[in-house]
């Protein structure tokens, strides 16, 4: 069998979020049709305490989502992931443990979306890049990520450098002594890395995470899958060639797929060429 030319897609978001189109159907139709091997259905976790309600479905949704996912699954026996974008923050972790032991997920996306109360990435709340340093940021920041390495409850790190969306970055060097903990943080618990496709279609241009931390990465023998983060089904898979050409040019060969919460290694597809 000849290899597939495109990765699976992990990460893509239903109209169940309130800010998403498409239904796991219509992704998966359109996965299907543009050599997406395989999907993993992955909405913004419901939260507790009304957290950033705005943005995910209630908990009485829950069984609705299921329900779709489930369907989806039934049409495609093999080739649909239900999944979860898990954000972590200060005091989710007894309420995210019980969550997710209750369903059967294949596969949990951590995310870090908050720094304290403020939704760094959210436009709404963008005015609060002026009141901070941008290193400390940054590390308040990376420091997240590794406590959410450390929790032992998700199996990706989800957009590694989520921070630069709006263009505010560090210089590389800088930016890797500060993910250096998170870094090795994953690689000791076993977490994947995403490469999240995404950021292409975000004002910084570029693809989570950068070359300089998806090679250090790579150096410390993190796992990578791929991930469109698509919020409409015309996303699903976007950039995916540039995402496999970044990932052989920072020194990878191979990626996982995520079922039943553990991790398979394949070989990477091969890189399209650039073209000019
Ligand atoms: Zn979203
Ligand atoms: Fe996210
Ligand atoms: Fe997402
Ligand atoms: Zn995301």
């Amino acid at each position: 069998m000849p290899l597939p030319t495109l990765p699976p897609d992990h990460h893509v978001h239903t109209l169940l979020c309130g800010h998403a189109t498409g239904t796991p159907e219509e992704y998966a139709e359109a996965a299907f049709s543009r050599g997406i091997p395989a999907l993993a259905i992955t909405d913004h976790i419901p939260a507790p305490d009304g957290y950033d309600p705005e943005t995910r479905m209630g908990i009485k949704d829950f069984a609705r989502y299921d329900a779709a996912v489930r369907k989806a699954q039934a049409r495609w026996p093999g080739r649909i992931r239900f999944g979860i974008e898990a954000d972590f923050y200060t005091g989710c972790e007894s309420w995210l443990n019980t969550f997710l032991q209750t369903h059967p997920f294949d596969v949990v996306l951590g995310a870090v979306h908050f720094i304290g109360t403020w939704g760094f990435d959210n436009p709404a709340q963008i005015g609060g890049w002026q009141e901070r340093p941008l290193e400390r940021i940054w590390s308040d920041y990376f420091d997240q990520v590794r406590r959410l390495a450390e929790t032992g409850l998700f199996d990706v790190i989800a957009h590694i450098d989520l921070p630069k969306k709006f263009g505010h970055r560090l210089p590389a060097s800088r930016l890797l002594e500060l993910a250096e903990p998170a870094l090795q943080a994953i690689a000791v618990r076993g977490l994947a890395l995403e490469i999240n496709s995404g950021g292409l279609r975000k004002p910084v241009g570029e693809i989570y995470p950068s070359p300089t931390l998806l090679r250090r990465a790579c150096e410390l023998g993190i796992p990578i899958l791929f991930g469109s983060d698509a919020h409409r089904p015309e996303d699903v898979g976007a950039g995916f060639t540039e995402a496999v050409r970044l990932a052989w040019a920072c020194g990878y060969s191979q990626h996982v797929i995520v079922e039943e919460r553990r991790l398979r290694w394949e070989s990477l597809p091969p890189a399209a060429p650039a073209t000019a």
